[in-house]
């Protein structure tokens, strides 16, 4: 790489790349407002005009509009271009790095033609345009965040046609966005309000005015590069094509696991397994120092125990719903034992995920060649790996688009919980709370969880309104005790949503639950809260949801 064009409107991170360069002995050349930034920055830079011999004219409308610098971008160094490129005065540019004048950030629905049309880019997206087309010998960078990744991979001599590619591809995703907005704005369309909250400051580029805490995260445009970990047999259903992938970096998760016996993970067990793991951990951080158990199927939990043993905790989450459990996952998070193992035997388990596993447990389960014992001990990767800005989103397709969003790893802290009613809470039944709050979490929505003596008793799930969830768990918590009494259970309910009616209280009272806790937020919070009252029930608020849709 001997010569870079840098023409940036936004100076961020512009010294620390420039720097880099010119160490490598990179010439640079800029135009006027660019050059004056890397001369305050103490870096020798080449006037574009200098080179091109054309000044900038027309207060910067034409500034890089010369045929020696595209010649420049778009030679193919081939010998036989000599002659042309001498008779513009052409040298080759290896990198182009642009940013565009903030039209985007700076114009709205309300702003002035005349202020509008100064902001519209020329030169930059023509630089842009011809570099993408140039990939095969240029390098294009068109945004800030891509700054750090080219210079780890320029330190490494790793700035290869496929990444080359991919920078062209992520240049004209840009352009073309932006002449989207443009067109936008001249046809009368809706364009929003400008996405900076501060026009006039280009430096700026934070999540438009009045945007939700945290959207800065997402960036108006990123690529996903992803690793194959490996073909899958088929996806949730055997005509579905399917792979595994992983973001690049050290492996975590899923990605970590060691499958110590049975045959291949599926699309369907590695999407369960990746659930019952997660459920696992939420239930188990609610019991501090107990051994926990999850089953799990179709990603919604069946059946969760913690207890003192590892034994104990599973024979809670089988009897928890035995018939549901079967084709099912389970998750725990102690070494699985011979005791837990001989429980687990004679169950129709797909997949058993687990921290480790003693000999005499692997003995017990050897039999079982379809059973696949997964190891996740080195699951957690290191901090690394979580540094990856998209470690913690979560993507899901919709038509036409993918929705991002940080995975809700949040949760509200116990001793935040409100009581709300003017019955108190008996703080025996404080863990069960917990457990079933957390199993809830675990649910797709609507979910409502009875649990009692660290086990869930009845789980109703995946239900399209909260009363019929409710129902269910109801039923199902009460076929589990003796007599169907729940209150001799000593059961407690959760649910991941608020109460939009009293309907709910009315049916946990009715069926002798002892203890209430749901998110509250409901604009008739108050009903749901006499009601509980009028029962003698407790009840508590989180001040926090978790719905799974
Ligand atoms: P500078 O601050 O270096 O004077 O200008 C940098 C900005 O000018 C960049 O945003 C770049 O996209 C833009 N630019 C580069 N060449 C031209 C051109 O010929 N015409 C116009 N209108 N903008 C240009």
């Amino acid at each position: 790489m001997e010569r870079a064009l840098i023409s940036v409107w936004s100076k961020e991170g512009l010294a620390e790349l420039a720097e880099a360069l010119h160490r490598r002995g990179v010439e640079l050349v800029s135009t006027g407002g660019t050059a004056a930034h890397l001369r305050e920055a103490g870096l020798p830079v080449t006037e574009l005009s200098q080179a091109t011999g054309a000044p900038e004219v027309l207060g910067g409308r034409v500034k890089s509009l010369h045929p020696a610098v595209y010649a420049g971008i778009l030679s193919r160094r081939d010998p036989s271009e000599a002659a042309d490129l001498q008779a513009v005065g052409a040298r080759p540019i290896d990198l182009v790095c642009v940013n565009l004048y903030p039209f985007v950030e700076q114009v709205g629905e309300g702003t002035p033609l005349d202020e509008a049309l100064e902001l519209i880019d020329i030169g930059g997206v023509s630089l842009l345009r011809a570099a993408a087309k140039g990939f095969p010998h240029v390098v294009v960078l068109s945004r800030p965040d891509q700054y750090s990744e080219f210079l780890r991979r320029l330190e490494e001599g790793a700035l290869d046609p496929g990444y080359r590619r991919l920078l062209a591809a992520e240049a004209l995703e840009r352009t073309s966005a932006y002449d989207r907005r443009i067109a936008a704005y001249l046809a009368g369309r809706p364009v929003g309000a400008p996405s900076t909250a501060t026009a006039g400051a280009p430096e700026s580029s934070g999540a438009g005015a009045g945007a939700p805490e945290g959207a800065e995260r997402f960036p108006e445009a990123f690529s996903l590069r992803l690793v194959r970990v490996s073909p899958l047999r088929y996806g949730e259903n055997p005509h579905q094509a399917a792979a595994f992938y992983h973001p690049p970096g050290p492996s975590r998760g899923l990605a970590a696991a060691r499958l110590l016996q049975g045959r291949e993970l599926s699309f369907n067990n590695l999407n369960d397994a990746s659930s019952a793991w997660r459920i696992l951990d939420h239930v188990a951080a609610a019991a501090p120092g107990q051994a926990a158990a999850v089953a799990v199927k179709h990603t919604s939990p069946c059946g969760a125990g913690v207890a003192g043993t590892l034994e104990e905790a599973f024979r809670k989450a089988y009897e928890a719903d035995p018939v549901s459990i079967f084709g099912g996952i389970v998750a725990v998070n102690r070494c699985v034992d011979g005791a837990t193992a001989r429980l687990m035997d004679p169950v129709f388990l797909e997949v058993v995920a687990a921290p480790g596993y003693t000999p005499e447990a692997l003995g017990v389960l050897g039999h079982k060649k379809n059973l696949r014992l997964l190891d996740l001990s080195g699951a957690a990767g290191s901090g690394e790996a979580a540094a990856e800005p998209e470690a913690d989103w979560e993507v899901r397709p919709v038509w036409g688009g993918y929705l991002v969003q940080a995975a809700d790893v949040a949760d509200a802290a116990p001793s935040e919980w409100q009581r709300v009613t003017r019955a108190e809470l008996d703080p025996a039944l404080l863990p069960d709370l917990r457990l079933a709050w957390q199993v809830a979490r675990g649910c797709i929505s609507n979910a409502v969880v009875v649990a009692a003596g660290g086990q869930s008793l009845g789980i109703g799930a995946g239900q399209v309104n909260r009363i019929d969830a409710a129902l269910q768990a109801l039923e199902r918590a009460r076929a589990r005790v003796p007599g169907g009494d729940l209150r001799a259970a000593g059961a407690v309910l959760a649910s991941d949503g608020f109460f939009p009616f009293p309907d709910v209280v009315q049916a946990a009272a009715k069926a002798g639950i002892r203890a209430i806790v749901q998110p509250g937020g409901s604009k008739r919070d108050e009903e749901s809260i006499e009601e509980a009252d009028r029962a003698g029930i407790p009840m508590l608020l989180t001040g926090m949801r978790h719905f799974r849709h």
